[in-house]
């Protein structure tokens, strides 16, 4: 049994981020949230892409209300108005000044904006009665935010409603990024039918199947459900084999324990899989296998059957795998917080042991709660809404109420971890 943080090195190192040169598309920029760019934007716009004003007021020359007052304004005659979206005709010249919206562009001769506020108007002139503090106040300075053939967005970064902004304002209406990772899902086990199918004694639901195609699509995956498999070891091996050329991972459940039908393992390595974990010192979720295909270049994740099981194995150390390999460059890692739990919690201590709950984000901070039933990993029901997991380390076995635990966030949005 290999203990948790050694398992996740051996994974993690062995998954490399798909080829951009050989694994991109190009898709409109509507069509690109929550994808994972796969080569650097630059734009041919400085941002601002000119001068322009911060404020509503009156652009005027500095030179001109330097040391004005209340009870010495500064008058100057307001020679043009200047409507959003239209560029300025007019230069100012000495004792001038221009009428100027929020966002619009600063006249010629201009170089400050005063704020409506610190004037009087009376007709076509105005009195400011507030000295700007400096030379340049309230403008906006052409490309002072971003400098035309700069970087403006790294390759690996997943896009969001304010990259989308970003690009759609410096005109990138098509954007290339990684292609979704093809990931083929196996349900294993002979008691196993699909929820359409009538539900003989002694069979189980396949519930796996649907987690993960639900999961994997949430988290930008092109999910393949190959269906159930018996266990029967030509069938298995022959659709894993199928399942192996097909995807760039394959995710099974069940066969992975000791049982008698657990022939998993066997299979990989006849087909010519590196087993790098057979199994890890967590619960739930110990019968744990890891291999890797060179040939396919796939990855390939035995799950344990158990749908609770499954599932955390796949929070706990598929999605980073995955979202390393889908082309993220930073926070593809798993998020661990700090949360104080409501209730005891309890562990054997022989295992790293995650008890499922919900995160609940507080005025005092993040709190962790288990919403009653039993701590079964037979137990589906009490998975739902799951949103985090309490992380109990080797040795603990038990936690107090009001202490402060470590959770693994289950649904962290994803970025969300910064490392450089
Ligand atoms: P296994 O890991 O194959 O020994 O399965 C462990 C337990 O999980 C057994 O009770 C199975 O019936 C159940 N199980 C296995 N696969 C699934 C599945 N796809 N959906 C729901 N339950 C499953
Ligand atoms: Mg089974």
């Amino acid at each position: 049994m290999l203990p948790v943080k050694e398992a996740e090195r051996l994974i993690f190192h062995a998954v490399r981020s798909l080829n951009a040169d050989r694994n991109a598309e190009v898709v409109n920029l509507l069509d690109a949230t929550g994808r994972i760019l796969a080569s650097p934007v630059t734009s041919k716009l400085d941002f601002p892409h000119w001068d322009n004003s911060a404020m509503d007021g009156y652009a005027v020359r500095f030179a001109d209300v330097e040391g004005c007052s209340d009870s010495q304004p500064a008058v100057l005659d307001i020679v043009k108005e200047i409507p959003a979206g239209t560029p300025p005709q007019k230069t100012l010249q000495l004792g001038q000044a221009a009428r100027i919206l929020t966002g619009s562009m600063m006249p010629e001769g201009a170089d400050t904006v005063v704020m409506q506020e610190n004037t009087r108007r009376d007709g076509d002139r105005i009195s400011v009665l507030v000295p700007p503090e400096r030379s340049g106040q309230f403008v906006r300075h052409r490309g002072t935010f971003y400098q035309a053939g700069t970087p403006l967005l790294e390759a690996g970064v997943r896009l969001q409603a304010a990259d989308i902004a970003v690009l759609a304002a410096a005109q990138a209406t098509k954007v290339c990024v990684f292609r979704k990772p093809r990931v083929a899902i196996l349900s294993t086990g002979s008691e196993l039918v699909s929820p359409e199918q009538p539900l003989k004694p002694g069979q189980i639901v396949d519930s796996n199947q649907y987690a993960l195609a639900s999961w994997l699509a949430a988290l930008g995956m092109e999910p393949l459900r190959v269906g159930i498999i018996e266990d029967h070891p030509a069938t298995l091996k022959y659709s894993i084999s199928e399942a192996l050329t097909w995807g760039d991972v394959v995710v099974s459940t069940g066969g992975v324990s000791v049982g008698d039908y657990d022939y998993i393992d066997r299979i990989l390595e006849e087909l010519g899989g590196d087993l790098l974990v057979r199994s890890v010192a967590v619960k739930p979720g110990k019968p744990l296998t890891v291999a890797q295909f060179p040939k396919q270049h796939t990855l390939y994740f035995g799950l344990p059957g158990n749908p609770v099981s499954a599932l955390v194995s796949c929070w706990r150390f598929v999605k980073p795998a995955l979202l390393k390999l889908a082309g993220l460059r930073r926070g593809w890692e798993p998020v661990f917080t700090k949360a104080k739990t409501r209730v005891e919690l309890r562990s054997g201590g022989g295992r790293e042991t995650y008890l499922w709950g919900r995160l609940l984000a507080t005025e005092g901070g993040l709190e962790f709660e288990i919403p009653g039933g039993s701590f079964s990993s037979g137990n589906l029901i009490n998975l739902m809404q799951t949103n985090g997991c309490a992380v109990l380390p080797v040795g603990t076995k038990r936690v107090e109420a009001g202490a402060t635990v470590s959770v693994l966030w289950v649904d962290a949005p994803i970025g969300s971890v910064g490392s450089e």
